[in-house]
């Protein structure tokens, strides 16, 4: 198929702790999409919650994508040098009538869909506020900056996809109830909607995703073969046998992932 625009994919780790085979086979389906497609292929640190993230992570994940291979374009974006962008956004979302403050924490707010306490006027003056951007058919009015003053990452996630020109988003099924939320803004903002895909979570024998919360292993530096090998079965890519390294490994999956 002939592609209009340059293809931009990207990884987005948030650097709370090391890499798991989870975040592996994230990194591997974004990657291999992106080469395929002759497209480039960024790197971003999702560091804007910040209470969250753990020092050195970053250069930890950034060493770790090194030995299994990845190349990465261009420099490695950090959200926490992003707050202007933020800030201007969520002004021109004020200025348009499409974000409001809001008192309610989430004990008042009590249910998983927002009802809009706040929508005709904060409730409670005291109490330190949060931004709500107004939703759509498929969104409630959901934060886009938190009441502790931090960006939320709904808001940081567009802003910084639109700046990169992000075309192709190939991420985790875990983050699929996000999405019409980042389309609600792109649409609010007027920046393009990219193609989404979404990849199946790897889980443990419990049956939970691999995170830091469920204490999946970090990624064996030392093993790392092996380890892409793992993550390329959960996608379903046998390489050829002569590919023994991580970045021939890599190289000779690029043209056995298709994704929708
Ligand atoms: N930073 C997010 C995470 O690590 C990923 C965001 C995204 O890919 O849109 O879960």
């Amino acid at each position: 198929m002939e592609r209009s625009k340059q293809y931009v994919g990207r990884f987005a780790p948030s650097p709370t702790g090391p890499l798991h085979l989870g975040s592996l086979v994230t990194a591997v389906a974004s990657y291999l999409d992106a080469r395929r497609n002759g497209g480039k292929w960024l790197v971003r640190m999702e560091d804007v919650d910040l209470p969250r993230c753990v020092p050195g992570a970053d250069m930890d994940i950034l060493r770790t994508l090194e030995a299994f291979g990845f190349e990465w374009d261009g420099p490695v974006m950090y959200q926490t040098a992003r707050t202007e962008a933020y800030q201007a956004e969520l002004d021109r979302l004020r200025a348009a009538g499409m974000a409001y403050p809001c008192s309610c924490s989430r004990k008042d707010v009590g249910a998983p869909v927002y009802p809009g306490t706040c929508r005709n006027g904060v409730r409670d003056l005291a109490k330190p506020v949060a931004w709500r951007v107004v939703g759509g058919d498929e969104t409630d009015d959901f934060v886009i900056r938190r009441s502790d003053g931090l960006f939320a990452y709904q808001l940081a996630v567009v802003v910084d996809d639109a700046a990169q020109g992000v075309t192709d988003v190939v991420r985790g099924a875990d983050l699929l109830d996000s999405t019409p939320r980042q389309m609600r803004l792109q649409k609010l903002l007027g920046y393009p909607v990219p193609r989404y895909v979404h990849i199946p979570v790897v889980t443990n024998a419990a049956g939970e995703k691999l995170s830091k919360q469920t204490l999946a292993p970090a990624l064996r530096m030392d093993d790392a073969a092996n380890e892409l090998r793992a993550a390329l079965r959960v996608l379903g890519i046998r390489p050829d046998r002569c590919a023994t390294t991580p970045r021939e490994l890599l190289m000779a999956s690029q043209m056995l992932l298709s994704l929708p």
